[in-house]
């Protein structure tokens, strides 16, 4: 298990097992597909581990951290809900059952609860009595993207452990390594996963809407020079589109544009090109930005970006994404040549 970033989050569990001053409630709070769940688990194991290592980690190879790495380990377990439900009261009871008994193995008996944001007001309501009266071998690992989502009473039991987005660096350096992409495509999924490692491995996994992408991007990239009919064409391509699809589409072009205003106001400024390079979406694509700041105007630029906010507004509230995106790109075209 490879944990990827998170090194905050990371030193304060090393610091809470250095202490040993465990308590009963957790909350991994942070956006989705940063590595909460696989935190958890890290910490589950920590906390289980017969010899962990000098920093704390659990040490992968006891019998303990052999049996939570396969899954099997009886003081570790998964609440979460299926698919599009909420996690019902059916599934706290065993917990409130386990909770008369000593943990089978180990010192502690640690639940994980994802998504507990998405509990029926029964489920919650039996995770509270458990929280008000834990038993003395009982951690409850609850995962939610943002704490306000959470019962109060229940928050208020809860250390919060907060993650954060993984850098745009180490989701390339890991798509790189581990999905054999290559270093300009790295880059580019790293910098759609807007932080989102999940996202990112999603995206890498998917070699042919990757390709889809690269060749968007290189046509929205000579865009000003394209002709009506390859404009149409292009949109014709669009049948297999659906919403997901529409919306990176859109994503792909507000990072491009973006960066190409952010370009041309840069140069009025007399910062470095280095601070310009930070706050690019796409630093790798310098040159381009800089051909494509010469061909349009700030207020083109501008009127492009709110036409992009306004069909993701439309994608929102589900308008057929072919329609968008042809509408869009025409109108793109029609800025451009004031046609
Ligand atoms: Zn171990």
């Amino acid at each position: 298990m490879k944990i990827i970033g998170q090194e905050k989050a990371l030193r304060r569990l090393r610091d809470i097992l250095s202490k040993g001053r465990i308590s009963h409630a957790y909350l991994f709070s942070g956006p989705e597909g940063v590595g909460k769940k696989l935190l958890a688990f890290w910490f589950a194991r920590a906390l289980l581990c017969l010899a962990p290592n000098p920093d704390h980690s659990p040490c992968l190879s006891c019998r303990s951290c052999r049996k939570a790495d396969s899954g099997n380990h009886p003081d570790i377990s998964l609440v979460a809900p299926s698919e599009g439900s909420a996690i019902k009261i059916d599934q706290m009871r065993h917990l409130k059952h386990n909770a008369n008994f000593r943990p089978f193995e180990g010192r502690h008996r640690i639940t994980v609860i994802d998504r507990a944001h998405r509990m029926t007001d029964a489920a919650a309501n039996s995770i509270l009595k458990l929280l008000e009266e834990p038993p003395a071998a009982d951690i409850f690992i609850l995962i939610c993207p943002d704490p306000s989502l959470l019962l109060p009473t229940i928050l208020s039991r809860c250390q919060v452990v907060q993650c954060t987005p993984v850098s745009r660096d180490l989701i390339e350096a890991f798509l790189f390594e581990e999905f054999g992409l290559s270093a300009e495509q790295a880059r580019v999924v790293a910098s759609l996963s807007e932080g989102n490692l999940k996202k990112g491995c999603l995206l890498a996994k998917d070699p042919e809407s990757l390709q889809m992408r690269e060749e968007f991007l290189s046509f929205v990239e000579t865009l000003p020079a394209e002709g009506l009919s390859q404009v149409l064409s292009q949109a014709q391509n669009l049948e297999r589109w659906n919403e997901k699809l529409g919306r990176e589409r859109m994503d792909l072009l507000l990072r491009w544009f973006r960066d190409i205003l952010v370009v041309k106001e840069w140069q009025q400024s007399s910062d470095s090109q280095a601070s310009l390079e930070k706050i690019l979406f796409q630093p790798e694509r310098l040159t381009q930005l800089r051909e494509a700041a010469l061909q349009w105007t700030t207020i083109q630029l501008q009127q492009i970006l709110s036409l992009l906010f306004f069909s993701v507004k439309a994608l929102e509230q589900h308008a057929n994404p072919k329609l968008v995106v042809e509408t869009m790109l025409l109108k793109m075209r029609g800025t451009r040549y004031g046609g």
